[in-house]
């Protein structure tokens, strides 16, 4: 069965293709022909029943995805599927299962059986699992691994391919050295083996896995900067040269592909980031991880990153990968998988009303309109996590009563800005216009309220103020 991308080529409208279109409000023809540029991609392997297709190009709404998985010391199966539950409630647009414990085949399969978002995989994690040890993971497994997945149902794959023999010399020197876990592991077998990247070296047997079952690739950025000290160095780039090229051998072969970036950047670098990888992979759609402006605020890097997000979705960036408060502390669990939603909801959709993204606004204005309004049920309804809104309005006034209430706990009733504002307004919502020539003197407030101006008691002031320079010194120096 052919791809999307070369259904697209071949100016076919695909069913999931109708659906984008519907889903982001755009004309099915326009996706068609951003799939066919290699603009967007639809991860839709031909094995997933469960899906609701979606796009991610930077012509389209920003994406968020959570990453869920287990370790080899945490989670199970039940925990699994609250944390994808989670993230898809939250507002997840894709899922990344990057379990690397037990029953991982198990994992895979219910996470591709329950989640109507695609799933993605970094498959040399199951290889890892399958040896003894990293030096003996050869190609053959490798593709095994990744062959196994594709025939699962999962939607894309993230694929190292870009981490190069002769680039490994050039992390030398690094603050933090080689952070991606795929990219680590790569750049060990390397080492050892004394021999390319395995999954270079084949990449065009993957190129034909994927395009059998639609399989679209995440270009793993195994090089990645884990800390600002190492943002924009020699290793990032040459290995994103090389996903360039890659980028080009995947759609010779018909498969969709996405390209995956920092890490850790400081903000004023991330709109050269974004702009660099457009150039370099022809437009192929950006999928950036963060990134963190700052490495200082563990247990709160939902925040750092999302602050980098934002920035990045706004110059272009595709995908966004969230980041949970428990980043470079633990495995999160489904609390953290809802904050580090949240965080990238709004950065995704911040990013997008900034770059002007056709109707991104209109869900603030419809809000905001609300929120003037005092219809307290539809705010809450429109809010990006409703039932959050709601609670935290119901700590203080939690009565039916005060759904149509003209104030909340914040301001109180007397000091509620707007409804003054709205009380202070003729019945059209006009205020009317000062003309400035009003005789204040009299006005009935004029007597009460008079402003302090020119009132001050000068009876302490020398009578020859006006000859001194310093007048305030020489008050003091009576006093
Ligand atoms: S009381 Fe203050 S915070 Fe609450 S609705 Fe009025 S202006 Fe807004």
């Amino acid at each position: 069965m052919p791809t999307q991308l070369q259904h697209a080529r071949e100016g076919t409208v695909t069913d999931a293709m109708e659906r984008v279109a519907a889903r982001e409000n755009r004309d099915p023809e326009f996706v068609r022909q951003q799939v066919a540029d290699g603009q967007a991609v639809i991860p839709a392997n031909d094995h997933h029943d469960a899906l609701d297709p979606m796009v991610i190009g930077r012509e389209f709404a920003t994406k968020v995805n959570a990453n869920i998985g287990n370790s080899e010391t945490t989670s199970s199966r039940e925990e699994e599927l609250r944390k994808l539950h989670a993230a898809v409630h939250y507002g997840a647009d894709t899922v990344m299962d990057l379990s690397t414990g037990d029953d991982l085949d198990g994992i895979r399969e219910m996470n591709v059986e329950h989640s109507p978002v695609p799933v993605g995989t970094v498959p040399i994690y199951e290889a890892v699992t399958r040896v003894d040890d990293v030096l003996h993971i050869t190609p053959e497994l490798l593709l095994d691994v990744i062959e196994k997945q594709a025939e699962q149902g999962v939607d894309y794959m993230t694929i190292h391919a870009g981490v190069l023999a002769e680039h490994l010399p050039l992390t030398d020197g690094r603050t933090t050295g080689i952070v991606s876990r795929g990219g680590s592991i790569l750049a060990q077998w390397m080492e050892e083996n004394g021999a390319q990247n395995p999954l270079y070296t084949h990449f065009e047997s993957i190129c034909e896995i994927f395009r059998e079952h639609d399989v679209t690739f995440s270009l793993g950025d195994g090089l990645r900067p884990g800390s600002l000290a190492d943002a924009g160095d020699d290793a990032q780039f040459a290995e994103l040269d090389t996903l360039g090229e890659l980028t080009r051998v995947a759609w010779e072969h018909g498969v969709q592909v996405m390209v995956e970036g920092p890490g850790h950047v400081p903000m004023d670098q991330i709109r050269e980031n974004v702009q660099r990888q457009q150039a370099v992979c022809d437009g192929a759609p950006f999928y950036v991880l963060g990134p963190l402006v700052t490495d200082v605020a563990p247990g709160y890097d939902h925040i750092t990153s999302a602050i980098g997000a934002t920035e990045a979705a706004r110059a272009g960036a595709a995908m966004l990968c969230y980041v949970t408060p428990k980043e470079h502390l633990g495995l999160p669990d489904a609390e953290d998988v809802r904050d580090g939603m949240a965080a990238y909801r709004v950065a995704a959709h911040a990013g997008d009303v900034a770059a002007g993204l056709p109707g991104a606004r209109d869900w603030d204005d419809a809000l905001s309109e609300a929120r003037y309004n005092f219809d307290w049920e539809r705010q809450f309804d429109l809010a990006l996590v409703p039932e959050r809104a709601q609670s935290y309005h119901d700590q203080t006034l939690p009565g039916d009563n005060y759904k149509d209430a003209r104030f909340c706990s914040m301001c109180g009733v007397e000091f509620c800005s707007m409804r003054i504002d709205q009380d202070a307004r003729d019945a059209d919502g006009d205020m009317e216009a000062i003309d400035g020539q009003v005789d204040l003197s009299e006005s009935p407030a004029a007597s009460v309220n008079l402003p302090p101006t020119g009132t001050h008691d000068t009876s302490r002031v020398p009578d020859d103020l006006a000859d001194h320079d310093h007048p305030t010194d020489e008050l003091s120096a009576d006093d």
